[in-house]
């Protein structure tokens, strides 16, 4: 799966949601998130974010915004 992480907090933009083939933004508490459930994990989201805040779950040190990820993206 693919993760939002903090760079996203306050962005305005939404061109990840508008390309996602699968829909599976969400909105958290401040920023979006990915549902990791939903996410197909086909990158497309990742180079359209001018934050550069969307990394894949293979790099380290993500697990707290996976977490934050999952809780929110599940709340809908
Ligand atoms: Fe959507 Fe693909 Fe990004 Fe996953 S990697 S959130 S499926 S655009």
């Amino acid at each position: 799966t693919y993760i939002v992480t903090d760079n996203c907090i306050a962005c305005k933009y939404t061109d990840c949601v508008e390309v996602c083939p699968v829909d599976c933004f969400y909105e958290g508490e401040n920023m979006l998130v990915i549902h990791p459930d939903e996410c197909i994990d086909c990158g497309v989201c990742e180079p359209e974010c001018p934050a550069e805040a969307i990394k894949p779950d293979t790099e380290s040190g993500l697990d707290h915004w996976l977490e934050v990820n999952t809780k929110f993206a599940s709340v809908w």
